[in-house]
């Protein structure tokens, strides 16, 4: 009885050292790179979806958001700043 609940304190004491590792890690990189992603797509105000998150977490628009960033920003390197 005694040992089951210290194993029980022990498996509680992991959970919370994974969670506290992944919001360190979190704010961590956020120091690097900006703050940590608001979840809202800067450009079309959709949230961004989870995995993408999950991928990046500061990223600061949703998926064809971002796609289409890119594509206007490759299109612009390739044909020089062109107002239409
Ligand atoms: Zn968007």
């Amino acid at each position: 009885m005694f040992e089951e609940d210290r194993l029980d304190d022990l498996d509680y004491a992991a959970e919370r050292s994974e969670a506290f590792t992944e919001s360190a890690l979190r704010s961590v990189l956020g120091r690097m790179a900006g703050a940590p992603s608001s979840g809202v797509c800067r450009s079309c105000t959709d949230t961004i979806e989870t995995e993408r998150l999950r991928a990046n977490p500061m990223a600061r628009q949703c998926r064809s958001c971002a796609a289409e960033e890119e594509y206007l920003r490759h299109r612009s390197r390739r044909c020089g700043p062109r107002e239409n």
